[in-house]
């Protein structure tokens, strides 16, 4: 399970975030695009966007379900 108190610095706030222990694999890129993006130097994903309709709120629950170290959370502020 994602850990909020270990959010990755550039979330935007609200309900979705990456925390610190993304790998990256990039795999949920594809299922978010308008959603999460990687950091400068390409060590971790982060939400540049939340979802703002039903479309986008089923990705992030994809791109949550399908991270393999579970670092999407939906539980932040
Ligand atoms: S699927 Fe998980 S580990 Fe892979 S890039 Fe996304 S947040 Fe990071």
């Amino acid at each position: 399970m994602a850990d909020k108190s270990i959010k990755q610095p550039e979330n935007v706030p609200g309900k979705y975030y990456v925390d610190q222990t993304c790998v990256p694999c990039s795999d949920c890129i594809k299922e978010a695009p308008n959603l999460l993006q990687y950091n400068d130097d390409e060590s971790h994903i982060f939400f540049k966007n939340q979802p703002t309709n039903q479309t986008e709120e089923k990705q992030a629950k994809a791109a949550m379900a399908m991270c393999p170290v579970d670092a999407i959370g939906d539980d932040g502020e």
